[in-house]
């Protein structure tokens, strides 16, 4: 497989090389210069497949020779251990639950197997990888439960004191091992700063093999598409095969996933973009202007992005003919007031309770449902509502059903070591 960067196709580099990377240095980002189509009768017989089956054959498709089949299998086998299932509310109204994983958010789709990608790729011997992340709350739990005991792999995470809900605290904290959490007394923009600042300091990075893990790595992107073509076999099953993917967004990953999905052959009839108030890719399907702009603060925060990092991808798949992807993807933005309107419609038409991201998703799905009857609609549930408690009326707090996991994490004792917000502060802390 070989990777180029969005804003040079010429500077081409190998899949080993763009994962520990994670950013060309041209501020571009890595995108297959391949696209390969999977084989009709794989996608005309998706619904015989299991989950690490479609997964396997979606991986080989696009890494082609970047690991030898049996080591791709079981990394698959181990970074891909937990189920996506598409649960039916109603007549063509389904959702995708992408919660299922150890840190109930779809970000450890992307997070686990970019942890054993890595970890895969380090040669014995060579020096121990250091991961640095910043988080706002999700990324840090599936970097840091994606990574736990990976060998020769070791992450810190910094994250804003007193910003991130107490679930999401309690799985950056309490892992031990090759997990270590700093709480940094400052903002989340904050705690991105000095992260880039670490990436920049010539002392450190002479030290300790420093490597990011946010989402623009491409090993993060590449196992979102799984899902889709799995949901798309889940709904074979049901005899559906004309389906819309509705997404919560905030930098673009995931559906930027499900459009690589469908490059690859997926038969997805319509992509809706779903965000809160920073509308930034919604206003630009409709007025074709691209204009980011500086977030704004929601409840569905792991959306506030006013900035998408992936768009750039996005704009390169279709940079031939965005004509196509004016037609394949629209987008609904959404006010916090509807959000929990939302939340509320969905708990009492299905008794079932979503987290704010998930309740955009689903409003969006209805809203473009209304002009295009008989599709079948999906929309991804990218979070476990117990992560958001403070946004539930209490019928519905009493509705959520709280896994064993969050229920252990309770017992567990936090391990976080506090900062200031500077950087010499941190520095000497990754030093000693
Ligand atoms: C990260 C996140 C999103 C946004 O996903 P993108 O890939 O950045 O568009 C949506 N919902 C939840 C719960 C998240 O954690």
């Amino acid at each position: 497989m070989k990777l180029y960067s969005t804003n040079n196709t010429a500077h081409q580099v190998n899949f080993k090389e763009a994962v520990f990377n994670s950013m060309p240095q041209d501020r571009g980002l890595y995108m297959p210069v391949d696209i390969p189509r999977l084989s009709d009768e794989f996608i005309h017989n998706l619904h015989h497949y299991t989950l690490p089956q479609i997964a396997f054959e979606v991986a080989k498709t696009l890494l082609g020779d970047a690991t030898p089949g049996p080591d791709l299998q079981a990394l698959i086998d181990d970074a891909v251990n937990f189920p996506a299932p598409v649960v039916k509310l109603e007549e063509d109204a389904y959702v995708l639950e992408l919660f299922h994983g150890p840190s109930l958010a779809f970000k450890d789709f992307g997070a686990r197997f970019m942890s054993r990608v890595m970890s895969y790729f380090l040669q014995p011997g060579e020096k121990q990888l250091d991961v640095l992340v910043a988080t706002s709350g999700d990324t840090g739990g599936a970097v840091a439960l994606g990574f736990l005991g990976v060998p020769n792999t070791r992450v810190t995470i910094l994250y804003p004191k007193g910003k991130v809900s107490n679930i999401q605290e309690l799985q950056l904290t309490t892992n031990g091992q090759n997990i270590r959490a700093l709480e940094i007394d400052g903002t989340f923009d904050d705690c991105q700063a000095l992260v880039k600042q670490a990436f920049t300091d010539a002392e450190l990075n002479e030290a300790l093999r420093l490597t990011s893990a946010n989402s623009i790595n491409i090993a993060r992107l590449i196992p979102q598409t799984f899902y889709y073509f799995n949901a798309y076999a889940q709904l074979l099953r049901q005899g559906k095969k004309q389906v819309a993917f509705a997404v919560p967004s905030g930098n673009f990953g995931n559906i930027g996933a499900g459009l690589l999905a469908w490059k690859m052959g997926l038969p997805v009839h319509q992509f809706i973009a779903a965000t809160n108030a920073n509308d930034t890719v919604p206003a630009f399907l409709k007025t074709g202007v691209y204009e980011p702009k500086a977030s704004v603060q929601t409840i569905a925060n792991a959306m506030d992005v006013g900035n998408p990092s992936n768009w750039m991808r996005i704009a390169d798949m279709f940079k031939e003919d965005m004509a196509k992807l004016s037609q394949l993807m629209t987008g609904y933005s959404y006010t916090d007031e509807q959000t929990r309107e939302a939340m509320q419609q969905v708990f009492d038409a299905y008794q079932y309770v979503v987290c704010p991201h998930t309740a955009i998703a689903w409003r969006a799905l209805k809203e473009w449902q209304q002009a295009h009857a008989g599709v079948a609609g999906v929309f991804l549930s990218t979070a476990h509502p117990c992560k958001f408690p403070d946004v539930f009326t209490p019928a519905m707090t009493q509705h959520i059903d709280v896994p064993q996991q969050v229920k252990e994490l309770e017992a567990k004792i936090s391990q976080a070591v506090s900062l200031p917000n500077s950087f010499d502060a941190l520095k000497s802390y990754l030093l000693q």
